[in-house]
């Protein structure tokens, strides 16, 4: 058994967390449109694009 890194199978879609540096995932099914988080910090971000990955940073508001 040897270390292997499969990291980049296929065709793994992955976004840049900006807050964090971290990746978001996406999984098979999401649509331009939806809401990914950051797997790292849980920053929310609404994909923008697909290809490339493009992903909008979902500020939150304060509570009115
Ligand atoms: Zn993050």
């Amino acid at each position: 058994m040897g270390k292997r890194n499969k990291r980049y199978e296929k065709e793994h879609r992955a976004g840049r967390c900006e807050l964090c540096d971290g990746d978001v995932e996406l999984e098979f099914y999401v649509e331009r449109g939806d809401v990914v988080a950051c797997t790292n910090c849980g920053a929310e971000y609404v994909l923008k694009a697909l290809q490339p990955v493009r992903l909008k940073l979902i500020e939150e508001e304060p509570e009115p």
